[in-house]
């Protein structure tokens, strides 16, 4: 019989940087996932875990412990080669709402289960549920059902999903316990593989707004994250992308569905939100059997807007799901989307816009109303900024810079000051640089082939 579990002891253990046996790692996030350990004790342990890190080995024992904390779906009665994509977190991150109809529209079936906002960044679950009366909270019956029916799904973490996760992934977000590599890469995966998937893509961010600051984490995190894959007969393959400044020109929950509406209609193409969005779907189509290569699959993917086989996929998936999907056909007619203040770029502020600091951004929209404080914080869905001046673009003194949306009208003065401290301007335009670094395959990086 085994000696019962002592969370103290796992806890001072991994504070001192002994390694801690996989045995009781599975020991310990199951009797979290039951209540049986509190959330201050998950708390310390997680910790302790971030500063000291983890090694492989507790790193697969953590992944697997949370995978097999609920149900791993068979979604094998759906005919198809399902693919699914994840990103690692980013600010106007809104890839998912896009990049989900164009691969589904190709008939590639998209089981999508999504995250909540995390940190400062983004999650597609608040966006969707911010699309008036859209469910994301399906049964596993009507999700498999859903998926064989029109080939895309999406919903949050069920109670039977990878609960371990769901439970870690709130605790992380209120504790300073986020960018660490193994914990996110066990977060991800054990949710991923959860799904039932045949595939994965990973959208690998980095940079300022990112949690991997640097390059170094970042690829340390891809090749993490596909050798999961790896090991559990997934092919995946991940891209590094920038996330120094926001992806597109929205942050927050409803001006995100209102801007991937746009992307969706072809209004963006030539952006950095659109180039990642299809350089994931070729890479999807690809790994789905449907185009022959990830470039094959790009040009597939702009075929798909532009015809607006894309665009249609997502009404259809608004409507299965309950959506109102004239706020869709018309994002302007949504309640209370008009905005509250508008931010001017103040005396001095004349040349060219270099920088605007994603991260800083990411504050701010969490400040508006559009992310979480604290475990128990709701969102509010039409909270957040759209961003009217963008990198490379001229600026002088009263044009307007942003427009903001938030119930928090007392904090405006703040609020104006954060979205101005956030643009660097210089005198020259930047030269644009490309939105995808590099692509990890189980073969290794694009970039040293
Ligand atoms: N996304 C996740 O799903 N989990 C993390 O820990 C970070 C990003």
């Amino acid at each position: 019989m085994s000696t019962p579990l002592n969370p103290v002891a796992l806890i001072t253990q991994k504070r001192d940087g002994q390694p801690v046996a996989p045995d009781d790692i599975a020991r310990l996030v199951d009797a979290y996932t039951a209540g049986e350990v509190p959330d201050y004790q998950m708390s310390a342990f997680i910790m302790a875990a971030f500063l000291q890190g983890m090694s492989d080995t507790e790193a697969a024992a953590l992944t697997d412990a949370m995978l097999h904390s609920g149900t791993v779906l068979d979604l094998s009665g759906t005919p198809g080669i399902k693919v699914d994509k994840h990103s690692t977190g980013g600010v106007g991150d809104k890839v998912s709402l896009i990049l989900a109809p164009i691969v589904a529209s190709q008939g590639v079936p998209v089981p999508m289960v999504s995250g909540r906002g995390l940190g400062h960044t983004g999650g597609t679950l608040d966006k969707l549920e911010s699309i008036p009366g859209f469910r994301t909270d399906l049964s596993m019956q009507a999700y498999k059902q859903q998926l064989t029916d029109i080939g895309i799904v999406l919903i949050g973490q069920t109670e039977e999903m990878a609960p371990a996760d769901r439970k870690l992934y709130a605790l992380r977000d209120v504790t300073g316990t986020v960018e660490s590599i193994p914990l996110i890469a066990a977060s991800i995966m054990s949710k991923k593989l959860a799904e039932g998937i045949d595939a994965l893509v990973l959208d690998v961010k980095c940079g300022r707004g990112a949690f991997m600051k640097t390059e170094a984490d970042a690829r340390t995190l891809a090749e993490t994250l596909v050798a999961i894959g790896d090991d559990h007969d997934t092919p995946s393959v991940a891209l590094l992308t920038d996330m120094n400044a926001p992806l597109g020109r929205a942050v927050g929950n409803w001006p995100e569905v209102a801007e991937s509406v746009a992307c969706l209609r072809g209004a963006h193409d030539d952006t950095p939100l659109m180039e990642v969005t299809y350089a994931l779907a070729g890479e999807m189509l690809a790994l789905g059997g449907v185009a022959d290569t990830p470039e094959a699959g790009r040009q597939q993917a702009q075929e798909a807007v532009a015809s607006g086989e894309a665009l249609d996929c997502l009404r259809t998936l608004v409507d299965a799901q309950d959506g109102d999907v004239s706020a869709i056909d018309d994002p302007s007619t949504r309640p209370d989307s008009e905005p509250v203040a508008t931010v001017t770029a103040p005396q001095g502020m004349r040349g060219t816009v270099t920088e605007i600091d994603a991260l800083a951004i990411g504050h701010l929209a969490v400040d508006l109303g559009a992310g979480r404080r604290t475990k128990e914080d709701t969102v509010d869905p039409t909270a957040g900024l759209t961003l009217q001046k963008h990198i490379g673009e001229p600026v002088a003194p009263g044009d307007v810079l942003a427009h903001l949306y938030t119930n928090r009208t007392e904090q405006l003065n703040a609020f104006t000051k954060a979205l101005r401290n956030a643009y660097t301007v210089g005198d020259a335009a930047p030269e644009r640089g490309a939105a995808v670094w590099d692509r990890y395959t189980p073969n290794g990086w694009a970039s040293q082939a």
